[in-house]
């Protein structure tokens, strides 16, 4: 397909910002290292680009969620260390040790299945309270003796996960983890396991607790330049590494009195200029936005949403007097002049995270990368 111009909208992804980012991580946990989590698309911002920028970082270690996620790395010809975050299926191992993929493991089965796959290394994780995935604390006596009767295989990581580390009024909850994982280790260290590398902490528990950095600490959005919580900004020199541009696409006057969009939740109270701009919810730009009339940047303003958000375009209110044209340059996340707009004021309207608006802007945003 030609590289047709059909949509001016674009995800400008700032690669130097990835490695800034990520030399700066490095440095706050030194002498731990830094495993780049590259997961769902390097959270949106490409998996093969980001993890490029984070190695040039100084990260050592990527992670992924899925095996055809490490895959992808592998065939974009990375060769650094790269760890599944949970246990592949039984199914998945072969393919998972062919591509030099490392597995976690956490159950008897699972050891079984690297073992008979030819994995040489391993890393052992145990639930202390997420209750996601993870060796239970009561199985993990026997995952253990089965990792040292499968004869050569490597211990090489134990480790665990936080869910509150991102939290200040919650670090009695991350201790007790801590804690937890203190007494796992002292299981395994009883099947006769010393892992190589520990690691327990997130963006948030590298930034927030010294203590779970051990050997190693798994960034992924700090990575990307957003503070893993408000409460968390600031603590680390991080720079957004993804900004949602646009181009106006049409401009109209508008009456007083009349209603914008779907629904006419908006109505106009004077004459004013409505701008379209060609994003909309299936391209990770939520519907509500419009409704909370979230501002975007036009001419280094900031400029209400006019109206629920469309599938593919949404209206920019710009005022009695703009003089906005076609082809003007529409920030919806990032800079523009001095003014600037972030994931986490998006997440804040909306009621959740800049994790989940990075990783939403959706496949049809065509990536640029400088
Ligand atoms: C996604 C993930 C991370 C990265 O978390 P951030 O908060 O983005 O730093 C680390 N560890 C595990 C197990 C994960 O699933």
């Amino acid at each position: 397909m030609p590289e047709a111009a059909s949509r001016p909208a674009w995800a400008d992804i700032d690669l130097g910002a990835i490695t800034s980012n990520t030399a700066a991580l490095r440095e706050l946990v030194a002498p731990a290292a830094v495993c780049a989590v590259v997961k769902a698309n390097g959270y949106g911002h490409g998996a093969v680009e980001a993890a490029t920028a984070a190695l040039a970082g100084g990260a050592t270690w990527l992670a992924v969620a899925f095996v055809e996620e490490g895959i992808a790395l592998r065939e974009a010809g990375i060769d650094a260390p790269v760890l599944l975050l949970s246990e592949p299926a039984i199914s998945a191992m072969a393919t998972t040790v062919a591509h030099r993929l490392t597995p976690t493991v956490y159950s008897v089965t699972g050891v079984h299945a690297a073992r008979d796959a030819g994995a040489v290394a391993v890393h052992l994780k145990v639930d202390t309270g997420m209750h996601r995935v993870g060796a239970q604390p009561a199985w993990l006596a026997e995952v253990a003796r089965a990792i040292v009767d499968s004869g050569g295989m490597r211990l090489e990581g134990f480790w665990t996960h936080l869910a509150v580390a991102d939290e200040p009024d919650k670090d009695a909850t991350t201790k007790e983890q801590l804690r937890r994982f203190d007494d796992a280790r002292e299981v395994i260290a009883a099947a006769g396991l010393v892992p190589e590398i520990v690691h327990a902490a997130n963006s948030a528990g590298a930034i927030a607790h010294p203590a779970a950095r051990f050997d190693l600490v798994r960034c992924g959005i700090a990575v990307y330049g957003v503070p893993p919580a408000p409460a968390l900004d600031g603590r680390v020199a991080l720079r957004p590494a993804m900004s949602v541009v646009a181009e106006v696409t049409h401009v109209r006057r508008v009456d007083a009195g009349e209603g914008i969009s779907y629904g006419h939740r908006y109505v106009t109270t004077a004459e004013t200029t409505i701008a379209t701009v060609p994003l909309g919810y299936a391209d990770g730009v939520p519907r509500r936005l419009g409704v909370e009339r979230a501002p975007v940047l036009i001419g280094g303003q900031r400029r209400p949403i006019a109206g629920v958000v469309t599938m593919d375009q949404l209206m920019v209110d710009c005022g009695p007097d703009a003089a906005v044209a076609v082809g003007d340059e529409v920030v919806l996340i990032g800079r523009q002049g001095d003014a600037e707009i972030t994931a986490e004021d998006w997440a804040g309207r909306l009621d959740t995270i800049g994790y989940e608006v990075v990783c939403g802007i959706g496949p049809r945003v065509k990536r640029r990368y400088n």
